[in-house]
């Protein structure tokens, strides 16, 4: 719902400022539309159902896993593809991965969303209604920005709905916005005062290897950015979340897992291994590697746990976001889902 719309359709309509607040606390709350909306007169409800509409994004596909992860691809008042998932847990998590962008102006090698054109930022309206479509599914309690885009180049309308996630259900501390490392993004979000989980994209240890993965790492160097999430962790002493793609023959090698030990500090760092999920660009670690690289991390005594693959049967899962329906990905065996499923939880618990 574009809720700047929604505002000044209330206030042309003399409507009291509380309209526009309950309006919005019934959609937090997964209202279906405006007709359930039974606190505001009826003349209301019909007027804002012709001039205001319930989502700013219309769904135009909506994709189902075997394991129980929902796909959608909506597009945007101008067309623009947007996409978000839906992961559900054994343990009962519902997280929510969205889009901050349409596409991604980064070219990280191994992600699909990077070889889509760029589109451009969304507005805060459109990341919300991503959350909301899932809300009228049914209750969520995490969020993940870990889906097209980097959230850090549209940060202002990404904290915007970051303050209006708690009424749908999902908390600051479990938020979690994810990053290739953009320093002026992670600067801002030391300073913006919520206890938001910050996760960052790091992938290699060294700046060589890493700017051949992710050019970005060209324009924010590695130290530079560890730094920053350092500062981060001082500031908010939440751990920051280090996220990196296990890639055969590329960065999974044991003195690649020493490199990683000797550059994060255990005390503000806590490691995900993500299982490689195809695209095309790259041959994923089997698992026997992750766990060994993993083993390395713990006896060194960083925190790593191993990111339970959600959705690669639809192409749902990280990096595979390509807004194109791509054809049918076989799920590999190192896809296949890992049965320490507590400890495998992802970033934002
Ligand atoms: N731009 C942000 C958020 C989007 S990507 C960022 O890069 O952090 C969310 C996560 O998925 C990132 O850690 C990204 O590196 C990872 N990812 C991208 N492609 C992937 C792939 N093919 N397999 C597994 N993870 C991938």
């Amino acid at each position: 719902m574009d809720l700047e719309l929604l505002e000044t359709t209330l206030r042309d309509a003399g409507e009291p400022a509380y309209r526009a607040r309950q309006v919005w606390e019934w959609t937090a709350r997964g209202a279906a539309g405006y007709d359930v909306m039974t606190n505001l007169p009826r003349g209301l409800r019909e007027r804002l159902a012709l001039e205001v509409p319930f989502s700013t994004l219309t769904v135009q596909s909506e994709a189902r896993s075997r394991d129980g992860t929902v796909k959608t691809l909506f597009h945007a008042g101008d067309g623009r593809a947007v996409e978000a998932v839906l992961m559900r847990y054994r343990d009962g998590r519902r997280s929510v991965c969205l889009s901050s962008q349409s596409g991604c102006p980064l070219t990280c090698t191994f992600c699909a969303t990077g070889t889509m054109r760029f589109g451009r930022n969304l507005t805060t309206s459109e990341v919300l209604d991503q959350a909301l479509h899932f809300r009228r599914l049914e209750a969520i309690d995490h969020v993940v920005f870990m889906g097209m885009g980097e959230p850090m180049m549209n940060l202002d309308a990404v904290l915007a709905a970051c303050r209006r996630l708690p009424a749908t259900g999902v908390t600051h501390r479990r938020t979690a916005i994810s990053t290739v490392g953009w320093i002026p993004g992670i600067e801002r979000l030391t300073g913006a005062g919520m206890p938001l989980r910050l996760a960052l994209s790091l992938h290699a240890a060294d700046d060589a290897l890493r700017t051949q993965l992710m050019p970005v790492n060209e324009r924010y160097p590695l130290a530079d950015v560890l730094a920053a999430c350092r500062a981060y962790f001082e500031v908010t002493r939440r751990t920051v979340f280090i996220e990196y793609v296990m890639l055969a023959g590329v960065n999974d090698r044991h003195e690649q897992a020493l490199a990683l030990v000797d550059v994060l500090d255990p005390r503000a760092f806590k490691v995900n291994l993500i299982p490689y999920n195809p695209t095309g660009a790259f041959d994923g670690s089997g698992r026997g590697a992750i766990d060994a690289f993993r083993a390395v991390l713990e006896e060194h005594g960083l925190r790593a746990t191993v990111r339970l693959t959600r959705g690669a049967d639809i192409a749902a899962a990280c990096g595979q976001l390509a807004a194109a329906q791509p054809p049918p990905v076989p799920v590999p065996p190192e896809a296949a889902p890992v049965k320490r499923e507590r400890s495998a939880s992802t970033l934002a618990t």
